[in-house]
């Protein structure tokens, strides 16, 4: 394994990430809803944070961005272009604006920009190929999908196939642990399906432990989550306004 990955719950249901290199030492975080627990789990750990990537632009992914840049002057700010001036009036001036396909580096891992509009018009993904991970942040969560409060469906749906493309192997991180939730609705559009049935009593356990629900392979998301294996635009939307609805 060459890259760690330590995952926690920030506010009621948000995902805390920090992603780590062991060769060098470097350790970026991924959204920042709250800096005090990133703060501790650093400590704990011994990791100096090197890098800041954020997702997108909503107050539960960036909030805590001002107080981990306090503790961390030299920690290196990563932002979607198209919601720069937003995040910036929030965060401080950024190291870079990232557009689609742009390079990002954690010490020697190498991630790459995917934008996902939809949820936000500037969100992005950020994915660490050689790695196999995927920080999707609120535009694919386990057996759902983020709320698409910006963009037009046809935009969250090309955002989903996007991601969808990635390798099987790769390992999703998103923002959100809504994963049990989400996988109620799931069953109600879908619920013939084994593998999600088999999912379900598998997020029921984890969660009666206390247990996170993510990662998860896309392999797992493309049998079990209905909002991939919509047919088409048409029945994604259809789904989508249903489970805002649910
Ligand atoms: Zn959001
Ligand atoms: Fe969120």
């Amino acid at each position: 394994m060459s890259a760690d990955v330590h995952q926690f719950l920030c506010r009621s249901d948000n995902f805390g990430l920090l992603l780590h290199d062991p060769t060098t030492g470097a350790t970026a975080a991924v959204d920042v809803p709250d800096a005090a627990p990133y703060l501790k789990i650093l400590s704990t750990k011994g990791w100096a944070l090197s890098d800041i990537l954020i997702t997108h632009r909503h107050g539960d992914h960036i909030d805590g961005v001002p107080a981990l840049r306090d503790a961390f002057p030299q920690a290196k700010l990563h932002i979607p272009a198209r919601e720069a001036e937003r995040i910036e009036a929030v965060t401080g001036k950024a190291h870079a604006h990232l557009r689609e396909g742009d390079g990002v580096h954690v010490g020697s891992l190498r991630g790459q920009v995917i934008e996902t509009p939809g949820h936000t018009l500037g969100h992005i993904a950020y994915h660490f190929a050689k790695e196999h991970l995927l920080f999707a942040g609120d535009t694919l969560f386990s057996l759902g999908c983020g709320r698409v409060f910006e963009g037009t469906m046809a935009q969250m749906w090309a955002s989903l196939q996007k991601l969808a493309a990635l390798p099987p192997e790769t390992r999703l991180w998103c923002g959100h642990e809504y994963t049990q939730a989400n996988g109620r609705f799931a069953l109600s559009a879908d619920p013939d399906n084994g593998a999600l049935q088999k999912r379900m009593a598998d997020v029921d356990a984890l969660r009666a432990q206390g247990a996170f629900t993510l990662p998860v392979t896309l392999a797992q998301e493309l049998a079990t989550n209905p909002f991939l294996r919509a047919s088409d635009v048409d029945t994604f939307a259809d789904l989508r306004e249903r489970k805002n609805k649910a």
